[in-house]
């Protein structure tokens, strides 16, 4: 008997693409054309007026594409195929998580507006919101203490009420890099309290990206968007940028209207690239989880190790351990460990690997590894980054789908020279 929903594994192969209306092409042509011919003078009309009204072009005889920055084929296929794994009514998608994140916050927050955020969040993320929105436009930034503790979220959201209407609360979770949680559920049940206070609740967004569709969806717990960047474990090879954002037709229609306006469109090959790597998405994620568990348990048995921050080893009894076994159907497969030293043994550590290659990015197939406070926390004052957790003997690890065993094999071995 069919399921009344097919399972992810089945959806992140084959939803979004019909043969039929391609020629029977058993796999999605790649659409390479700026602009699309109009029928007549007539169907250039309603062309427009569909755009106008946010019907998609497919949906009717008379609807149709215009122009690439605003909808092509292969664009529809992908936002499809990305709605039905987070389980939304609609998806936009841009050419970059942080074109998603930008295009998302920019619309969504009024100049003079407040924003509530977990913390710490993506570099990227902190640099919109403290570089350009508070600056240019008068946007304040409040982080979250302790996001699965409802005092310190309400603490957060009374601080942003006393500077100006709150625009949204932004989410990520687990956190980068050190898988702290946030209660989803929890958040959004806060922010729809304060409906009457201000007019409307802040819209909750979730940035889904150390996840993923398969592991954690945020919108059935509640939240209103579920942004992803699918550079990492949705593309899955280190080979291409992307992004997305899903959530109601009402809340993601007037996103891709901005992304017209702002350019922030995927372009046709990178939308087919990524088609192409959510079929694997179910079994990359399965096997990294696998590997990451085991190299997991192996450093944190290890006596020159000081700290692993695997979120399949949060503490028993503690609110982040129940929020994770509510909300996630695994632990991902990035995370930190601290080394016993400093910058020099991290360096010699890592300076003795073989297999395990040295970059930011995770999600790949690929083990990659990183001396955080010099790569991806270069940026951030000392101070700021060692209380978030990050000192000089964090290092970051996203695991891939090689040989477990090739995996620690190489990490054993460059402990060794520490
Ligand atoms: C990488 C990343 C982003 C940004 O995505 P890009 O595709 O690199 O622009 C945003 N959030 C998180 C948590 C990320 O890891």
């Amino acid at each position: 008997m069919m399921a009344d929903r097919p399972h992810p594994d089945t959806i992140a192969v084959g939803a979004g693409y019909d043969p039929a209306a391609h020629h029977g092409a058993a796999k999605p042509p790649i659409y390479l054309t700026s602009t699309f011919v109009y029928r007549d003078a007539l169907h250039a009309r309603t062309a427009h007026e569909g755009y106008l009204a946010g019907r998609a072009p497919e949906s009717g005889p008379d609807e149709g594409y215009i122009y690439a920055r605003l909808d092509h084929p292969n664009l529809q296929m992908l936002q499809e195929r990305m709605a039905a794994l987070d389980r939304a009514e609609a998806c936009a998608v841009f050419n970059s998580g942080m074109a998603a994140i930008s295009t998302t916050l920019l619309s969504l927050v009024r100049p003079g507006e407040s924003v509530v955020h977990t913390s710490p969040l993506y570099g990227g993320t902190d640099g919109l919101l403290n570089n350009l929105m508070g600056p240019v436009h008068g946007v304040k930034a409040f982080p979250i203490g302790d996001a699965v503790d409802e005092a310190a979220i309400s603490a957060a959201v009374d601080r942003a009420l006393a500077h100006g209407r709150l625009g949204v609360i932004w989410v990520e979770t687990p956190s980068n890099p050190l898988a702290g949680i946030a209660d989803i559920a929890l958040i959004a049940r806060i922010a729809r309290r304060l409906e009457l206070q201000q007019g409307a609740a802040p819209l909750v967004v979730v940035d889904n990206t150390f996840m993923g569709p398969l592991l954690q969806n945020p919108l059935e717990q509640g939240a209103d968007l579920c942004m992803t960047s699918l550079t990492k474990y949705a593309g899955g090879h280190s080979d291409l940028l992307g992004g997305s954002v899903s959530g109601r037709f009402a809340l993601v229609e007037p996103l891709r209207k901005m992304r017209t306006l702002m350019g922030t469109h995927l372009d046709p090959h990178g939308c087919w690239l990524l088609l192409r790597s959510l079929e694997t998405m179910g079994l990359r994620t399965e096997r990294a989880g696998r590997n990451a568990e085991a190299v997991a348990r192996f450093l944190r048995d290890h006596p020159k190790v000081a700290r692993v921050t695997y979120a399949g080893f949060l503490p028993e009894d503690s609110a982040a351990r129940a929020t994770y076994e509510r909300q996630c159907a695994g632990a991902g497969s990035t995370f930190v460990f601290d080394i016993k030293g400093g910058e020099a043994e991290a360096f010699r550590m890592l300076d003795a690997l073989r297999v395990l290659r040295l970059a930011v990015s995770l999600g790949g197939t690929e083990t990659l590894i990183c001396h955080s406070a010099t790569t991806t926390h270069f940026s951030v004052p000392k101070a700021r980054r060692e209380a978030s957790g990050v000192s000089d003997a964090t290092i970051r690890l996203s695991v891939g789908i090689e040989h477990e065993a090739d995996i620690i094999g190489d990490l054993a071995q460059a402990l060794e020279r520490i």
